[in-house]
């Protein structure tokens, strides 16, 4: 009997029938990545529904010597959530919101929660969980804290890391580590949950979380501001954080994402023809009086200064979830583009955007003449989602040098190759290029001081050796 056959057979005998799934229908969408990015393969499939069925299955696999895979959404974007021959442990079934404490602002859920109904649940309350972005409908709070995941609102709430007050989760050999604490203050030595949030998976399975909730905001608006250029975003970036008090997301397109998104049914460009660049500027406030008067003055003298073109405030919540749409679809709008292409996830101090799309756009030219650029993102995060088109099928187009191209142009700026994305499995050999040593040894010695056997998801991060 192999390995995994022998150590099924245990697991039926701990588990209820509903966490076991060998039908391969039922575990082929688990093992997809959406975009078509690779097939994975699995002996089969755990659903638990506690932290103690969590708990044994982790014990059994390091005691069988067999890896995991965990998975939340399977929305991740650099392959990690994807097993290759691990046991695959989908977080699904541990969705429950396990408290609400609307006094305290905090929230306790479960790893398999997703993300927009963490929102609908911190709403019933009168509160807000501020964490928000394109997979919303599908990524869960297990796979955002293991990616550490950003989203459009880091420039006013930070990133998930900002975001967790406490994690339970499960260590590599089994045992349960009950951090669930909801303290704003604890100076009690190493945070170990730390450790889990941007881990991939890699340092154990995460169980549930207590989040951060914060106040709804009275006043909201969206608007979208056309641009010439990434200097002139950058300058509409300041005036409207220094004028308003009020920014809480700064997103921008350049003409290209704008256009091939915009070929998706239902989108609407507030600008015909669009502008080179489009900046989409959502405002805040804990108070309405005032409010909208402050971003329309502060818009009318960008023009007035030349730094915006032309700028458009949504009338209804509709029309702002239509900016938004626009926004949202930028993945899917250059998906659809038969010619090859390879993306990133860049990010560079925020002053140096103009400077990264500069230089990433020179060298891009020199490998790839004629390519297209499709450049968006939170670029009052100084975090640049930028994909190199091929102009024609039979155009040369070397991706492997045009990514280290890209990523040289960033990492000369004191940027990162990834963002918010992370490593997962497609950006390892990067990461050895521009990790400092130093940290990349650290990183290596906690992997193996928690999970010596390598059982949590061994080919994340990591080249294997
Ligand atoms: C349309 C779209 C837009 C996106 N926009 C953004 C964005 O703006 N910002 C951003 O940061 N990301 C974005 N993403 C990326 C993605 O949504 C995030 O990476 C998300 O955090 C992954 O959550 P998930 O539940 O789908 O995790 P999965 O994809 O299932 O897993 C991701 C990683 O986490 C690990 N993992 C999952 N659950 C657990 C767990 N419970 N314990 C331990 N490890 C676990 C997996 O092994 C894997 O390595 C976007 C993705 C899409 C499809």
């Amino acid at each position: 009997m192999t390995a995994t056959a022998a150590l099924l057979e245990k697991l039926r005998l701990g588990l209820p029938p509903a966490a076991i799934v060998t039908d391969p229908a039922a575990i082929a969408p688990h093992l997809e990545e959406w975009r078509g990015r690779g097939v994975g393969a699995t002996p089969f499939l755990l659903q638990p529904g506690t932290v103690d069925e969590v708990a044994l299955i982790v014990r059994l696999c390091a005691e069988a010597g067999v890896a995991i895979t965990p998975q939340g959404g399977n929305t991740g974007l650099v392959g990690g959530q994807t097993p290759q021959g691990e046991v695959l442990l989908s977080l699904k079934r541990m969705n429950r919101i396990r408290a609400i404490d609307p006094t305290a602002d905090v929230m306790t859920v479960e790893a398999g929660a997703i993300l927009a109904n963490v929102h609908n649940a911190a709403q019933t309350v009168g509160r807000r969980f501020p964490l928000s972005l394109g997979s919303q409908g599908s990524a869960t709070i297990g796979g955002l804290i293991s990616t550490n995941a950003g989203g459009v609102h880091v420039l006013r709430f930070g990133m998930m890391r900002e975001l967790v007050l406490g994690i339970e989760a499960v260590m590599p050999d089994g045992q349960i580590f009950n951090g669930l604490r909801s303290l704003r203050k604890d100076n009690t030595g190493y945070d170990l949950k730390q450790l889990f949030i941007g881990a991939e998976g890699s340092l154990g399975v995460v169980t549930a979380a207590t989040l951060r909730l914060f106040p709804r905001p009275v006043g909201h608006l969206v608007a979208m501001v056309a641009l010439e250029t990434p200097e002139a975003a950058l300058q509409l970036l300041q005036r409207a954080r220094d004028e308003t008090g009020a920014l809480a997301a700064f997103e921008i397109m350049n003409r290209t994402s704008v256009k091939l998104t915009a070929a998706l049914p239902g989108v609407r460009v507030p600008f015909d023809p669009p502008p080179p660049w489009l900046a989409l500027l959502e405002f805040e406030n804990a108070v309405a009086e005032g409010f909208r008067d402050s971003i329309e003055t502060m818009l009318a003298g960008a023009i007035e200064a030349s730094i915006a073109q032309d700028a458009t405030i949504a009338e209804s919540e509709k029309a702002a979830a239509d900016f938004w749409s626009l926004r949202d679809l930028m993945s899917a709008g250059h998906r659809t583009v038969k010619t090859p292409q390879v993306s990133h996830d860049t990010s560079t101090p925020v002053s140096a955007v103009p400077a990264f799309l500069k230089n990433a756009g020179a060298a891009v030219e020199r490998l790839s003449p004629g390519a297209r650029i499709v450049a968006f993102g939170h670029a009052g995060d100084g975090n640049i989602h930028y994909t190199a088109i091929a102009a024609t099928t039979d155009s040369p187009f070397p991706a492997e040098q045009i990514s280290a191209a890209v990523h040289d142009a960033a990492y000369a700026l004191g940027g990162s190759i990834s963002a918010e994305h992370g490593i997962g499995v497609f950006r390892r050999t990067e990461l050895v290029r521009f990790k400092d040593p130093v940290a990349l040894t650290t990183m290596r010695a906690v992997k193996h001081a928690l999970d010596p056997k390598n059982i949590m998801n061994p080919r994340v991060l990591f080249e294997p050796v």
